[in-house]
């Protein structure tokens, strides 16, 4: 579903990902482990070409992301559901109007407001925003939210577009433990109930550990771990990846 072969990243004189292979089978729950600047996010940046490889080749959903442009590039972006640290919602926007820009892609026309949706539409995102538990907040404006709540929105937004791949970039680094884990519990659910394809960045080795079916670990954009959460301990991951990475959580 998704293949990265020999795939470098520079920026001017920064390497930021040196010769990445990653492969990714349909209904996988992945999770990239790594401190800041081991090139996490743009990897994840890389699978639904948001960024384009200096060296190697990315396919995603049988497609080479390197030959796509404009219409093809948008039809497989809208398969690929992307979940950011920051939320990334428009604050001055309803819970629901965010839900619905998710769909903005797969729908023509002008749209004034909740107006130029259609009432399925609106239906739809309603129903999104009630798996992830926000359905009683629609018409609240999303600056009013909790940043749990607001991630909630955002994975609500990812999920209007039906994707089959959902990416999320440390989803929960800027929430507190509780909301974290609820968070996590909900994408683990999620991509449960719709067979979802997940790549999930994190820097926590125990969230990751505990998340994961599988951890990749990345340094200094190297990729230096790639195992089955199944068949690794705690002491092995911290090997690899650097005592460090604890202080953290
Ligand atoms: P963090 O945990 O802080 O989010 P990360 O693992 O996501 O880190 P990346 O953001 O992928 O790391 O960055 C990897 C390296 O590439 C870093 O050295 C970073 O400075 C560099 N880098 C990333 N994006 C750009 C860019 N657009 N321009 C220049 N350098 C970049
Ligand atoms: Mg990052």
């Amino acid at each position: 579903l998704i293949r990265v072969d020999g795939v470098t990243k520079k920026f001017g004189t920064t390497t930021a990902l040196r010769n990445v292979a990653l492969s990714v089978e349909q209904g996988e729950v992945v999770v990239l482990l790594g401190l800041s600047g081991s090139g996490k996010s743009t990897l994840l940046r890389h699978l639904n070409g948001l960024e384009l490889p200096t060296r190697g080749r990315v396919s995603v959903l049988g497609e080479e992301v390197s030959n796509l442009s404009g219409r093809r590039l948008r039809a497989l972006r809208s398969r690929v559901g992307f979940v950011f640290q920051s939320f990334e919602l428009v604050p001055s926007l309803t819970v629901l109007e965010n839900v619905l820009t998710g769909a903005l892609a797969t729908i023509r026309g002008p749209r004034f407001g909740l107006w130029g949706y259609s009432t399925a539409l609106k239906r739809t995102a309603l129903g999104h925003l009630d798996r992830v538990g926000l359905a009683h907040l629609a018409y609240q404006r999303s600056d009013t939210l909790s940043g749990g709540q607001q991630q909630r929105v955002a994975i609500a937004r990812a999920l209007i577009q039906n994707p089959e791949i959902l990416l999320a970039d440390e989803p929960v680094a800027s929430l507190d433990p509780e909301s974290s884990d609820s968070i996590m519990a909900l994408l683990r659910e999620i991509a449960a109930d719709a067979g979802l394809t997940v790549v999930c960045s994190l820097h926590q080795v125990d969230l990751a550990l505990s998340w994961g079916d599988r951890i990749v670990g990345l340094r200094h954009g190297e990729v230096v771990l790639d195992t089955p959460t199944a068949d690794l301990s705690k002491a092995e991951v911290m090997e690899i990846y650097g005592r460090v990475a604890t202080s953290t959580r």
